[in-house]
């Protein structure tokens, strides 16, 4: 039975909160702590049991610090913004708690999307006995578990990556984004890049597209070519085994591009601060303001996601083509958790990677990536939690 402790209170960690209260087996007593914590009560009062709430700047480690040594956690999952992981990791050293995040750290000046501060602290991670587990969401995160399932049980070699994600749900508004807009905007603003025989290649946002046909009805959909931090720790992951190609694609529509090229053309997407009436001003943050709260969506997205990794490579000396995938359905989604599928998809595996380290099935000191442990049990959770997945070897 293990304490935890989850930071941020927004979309996604309106799921784990639900996912945890789930499972009283595991996770006996919660706290959700985050900066509003109103919106921490708000979401307790959905749930099946009662937990704590707590206010919390996470930018601020002593507050952290006084947090985690009161309520005591065994481990700490962080679903607040990426600029605030380093801050939760230097109280989880100062406490000597485990770490589980869902999307890496990322300095709120420049888009950077890689691990390099977090592997940083590998050794003080060691050194005081805990753990860090980097990107327990679905990309990254099942991604990562998928490609390591695929290596341990399908594949000799593998040769092409391409992780592959669909949203194909409609929440009839103009323009909105699934997650937090200023982690999103930044995600897509930014140049693509993926990796090509031993080196990234970088190319401009949205520079290459394909159409793909997914399955379960959605059908012939767009997609484009985006940098994805996963690929930086899967090619490392991969290398060894003969991987020439690793490559992140996503859905969007034609309208949500013509609104961000418009966003573009004026400034509003920049992330370095302008002078305003006398103060300064960050467009995008201001952006943020404007556009609806992606928690709002829930009610009115319709529709499915698909995320999966579509994997080339050789088995007993012959080549394989293999897809193993996830189907989120909006509106079941908003049903359980009252949240759409986006969150759903990242908050689930936050709660399974928490899972993993709490009951020490995942175990280890230091810092680690999804792929590093044995993707076995987590997939089995994917299946009992909500997300399960398809498998299929493809012709040709
Ligand atoms: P939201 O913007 O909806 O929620 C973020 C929450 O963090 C808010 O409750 C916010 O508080 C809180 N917060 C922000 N700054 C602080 C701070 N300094 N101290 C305490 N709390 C703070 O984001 P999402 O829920 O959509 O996303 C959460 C995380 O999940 C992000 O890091 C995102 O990148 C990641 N993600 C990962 C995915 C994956 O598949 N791996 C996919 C989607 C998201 P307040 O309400 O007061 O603003």
């Amino acid at each position: 039975m293990a304490r935890v402790l989850i930071i941020g209170a927004g979309g996604v960690g309106q799921v784990v909160a639900h996912k945890c209260a789930q499972v009283p087996e595991v996770f006996s007593d919660i706290c959700l702590a985050s900066r509003t914590e109103a919106k921490c009560k708000k979401i307790a009062a959905q749930l099946s049991r009662p937990i704590e709430t707590a206010g919390v700047d996470a930018d601020n480690v002593p507050e952290l610090v006084a947090l985690i040594r009161r309520f005591r956690p065994d481990v700490v999952i962080n679903v607040a913004l990426p600029y605030q992981d380093l801050h939760i990791m230097d109280a989880c050293l100062e406490t000597g708690v485990h770490y589980v995040d869902t999307a890496n750290y990322e300095p709120p000046d420049v888009a950077h999307f890689e691990y390099k501060w977090q592997w940083d602290y590998q050794a003080r991670f060691k050194e005081r006995g805990i753990m860090a587990l980097l990107g327990s969401g679905f990309d990254p995160g099942v991604t990562n578990v998928f490609t390591a399932w695929a290596k341990k049980k399908h594949f000799d070699t593998i040769e092409e990556l391409d992780i592959i994600d669909a949203n194909a749900g409609d929440h009839g508004m103009p323009f909105a984004t699934n997650f937090n807009p200023e982690i999103n905007i930044r995600e897509v603003t930014a140049n693509g890049k993926f990796y090509c025989d031993g080196a990234f290649v970088e190319t401009k946002p949205m520079e290459i597209s394909k159409v793909y046909d997914f399955p379960a009805g959605i059908g012939p959909k767009k997609i484009y070519l985006l940098w994805h931090e996963e690929l930086e720790s899967l090619a490392r992951f991969l290398k060894p085994h003969g991987l020439k190609a690793a490559r992140f694609w996503m859905t969007f529509s034609d309208n949500y591009l013509k609104h961000l090229e418009v966003l573009q053309n004026v400034g509003m997407t920049r992330i370095d601060p302008v002078m305003y009436n006398g103060h300064e001003v960050i467009p995008l943050q201001f952006l943020k303001a404007l556009l609806p709260d992606p928690a709002s969506l829930g009610p009115l997205t319709k529709g499915k996601t698909c995320i999966g990794c579509l994997i080339k490579g050789t088995k007993d000396g012959k080549p394989r083509r293999y897809y193993v995938y996830n189907i989120c359905d909006h509106q079941e989604a908003y049903r359980e958790v009252q949240s759409q599928a986006i969150s759903y998809t990242t908050g689930v595996p936050a709660m399974i990677g928490a899972m993993m380290v709490a009951t020490g099935t995942w175990k280890g000191t230091g810092v680690f990536n999804m792929e590093d442990f044995d993707p076995e049990p987590f997939m089995q959770k994917l299946n009992i939690h909500g997300l399960p997945w398809t498998e299929q070897f493809l012709e040709g």
